[in-house]
């Protein structure tokens, strides 16, 4: 397991680290009132303001003392592209110099905000660029937060209500502590007030985090990138199927506490010649018998090095149709933003790939 390098910096107070009741606390320790918190998370999430000396209602008492021991982070906006359909990717570099990126997907009536978990990712899906990738770190919750600091800043929406998927780079649950702190200090009523209803995590299925997920008081809407309905093809796509397995994610799909009218999304890249068939459909239709579900098909989205094509439309709608037959609820994403690479499994950040000796020692 990678450790999260934290800065080098005598200041041992990472303000965007915390969630409010830690700041409570350390404030507390500076003899200054734990209600101080509110006014900080105030300034940092909600008027966006990057640094202390801009927190003009702080007593200067205060200022001082935190200037000693706090420090407050935000990762630099590096390069932002627009693609013509008005999806937005945004580069972002973090303070160790690695670099992220996140997109701004502008869906009406809801915005969303797809936010990275990791830099590169562990799980190496067949299809998946950031697959390619290994993981490098995982991210902080300050870092996870700090993406949304930044877009909301850069795209002016201080008062605009955003929805936001757990869909870029990385995979969620193996970052499980500090992605759900993310969710935690985004929830925050002196802070964003996300409602984790807000809120999408897209997993590929690590059964012990999503068990402990099912036990969370924050919970978030759950998405399982399944594509493929038997062990013998999942395990070729998603390799981390050799260890948790179709049937066991299902079962625990079943047991997963919903919301009153709350379905699990199922996503499912279509592949050509791979998982596209009529039979793999009905498979599928059958295995989701009895969740609670909405399936998702993601028509791939090519790319070079990528060693699988998308499906026709025709091979697309009849897989569509097959499960709509079986009652169940589908939808086709639309891919956005594709011509600037933001698109689902597009994210890749060059130069951050690890040689295969450092990936075996980041991952134990
Ligand atoms: N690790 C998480 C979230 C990140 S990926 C997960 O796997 O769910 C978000 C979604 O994009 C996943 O369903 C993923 O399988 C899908 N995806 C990855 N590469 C893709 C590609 N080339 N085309 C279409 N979807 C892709």
């Amino acid at each position: 397991m990678s450790k999260i390098p934290r800065q080098k910096d005598p200041r041992p107070l990472f303000l965007t680290e915390l969630e409010r009741p830690e700041l409570e606390a350390a404030l507390g320790e500076l003899g200054h009132p734990r209600f101080r918190a509110q006014q900080i998370f105030h300034w940092m999430y909600r008027r966006g303001v990057p640094d202390l000396d801009a927190m003009t209602d702080l007593p200067r008492e205060l200022r001082t003392a935190l200037a000693a021991v706090a420090t407050l982070t935000t990762p630099a906006l590096v390069h932002r592209e627009r693609s013509i359909d008005g999806t937005e990717k945004f580069l972002l570099r973090l303070a160790d110099g690695r670099q992220i990126e996140s997109v701004f997907i502008p869906d009406t009536p809801a915005m969303t905000f797809c936010l990275s978990t990791q830099v590169g990712c562990a799980m190496a899906c067949a299809f998946c660029l950031t697959g390619k990738m290994g993981l490098a770190r995982h991210l902080t919750a300050g870092e996870i937060v700090g993406q949304v600091r930044v877009l909301v800043h850069a795209l002016d929406m201080r008062d605009a209500p955003f929805n936001i998927v757990l869909m870029g780079m990385g995979e969620p649950l193996h970052n499980y502590d500090e992605t759900m702190k993310a969710l935690r200090i985004l929830g925050d009523p002196h802070g964003f007030a996300l409602s984790p209803r807000r809120v999408t995590l897209s997993t590929v299925g690590l059964l012990p985090a999503l068990e402990r997920l099912a036990q969370e008081p924050m919970m978030p809407n759950l998405a399982i990138s399944l594509h493929a309905p038997t062990d013998a093809q999942r395990g070729d796509l998603v390799p981390i199927n050799r260890t948790y397995g179709v049937k066991e994610i299902i079962d625990a799909c079943k047991r997963f506490p919903l919301r009153k009218r709350g379905r699990i999304t199922f996503e499912y890249v279509l592949l050509a010649g791979v998982n596209d068939a009529p039979q793999d459909a009905r498979r599928l239709a059958k295995l989701l018998a009895g969740v609670r579900s909405k399936v998702n098909l993601i028509p791939l989205n090519a790319a070079a090095g990528i060693p699988f094509e998308r499906p026709s439309d025709e091979a697309i709608d009849r897989f569509a149709k097959i499960l709509a037959d079986h009652h169940l609820i589908v939808s086709v994403r639309k891919s956005r933003g594709r011509d600037i690479r933001a698109a689902c499994g597009q994210l890749i950040v060059e130069g951050q790939r690890k040689s295969p000796a450092q990936q075996l020692a980041v991952m134990m």
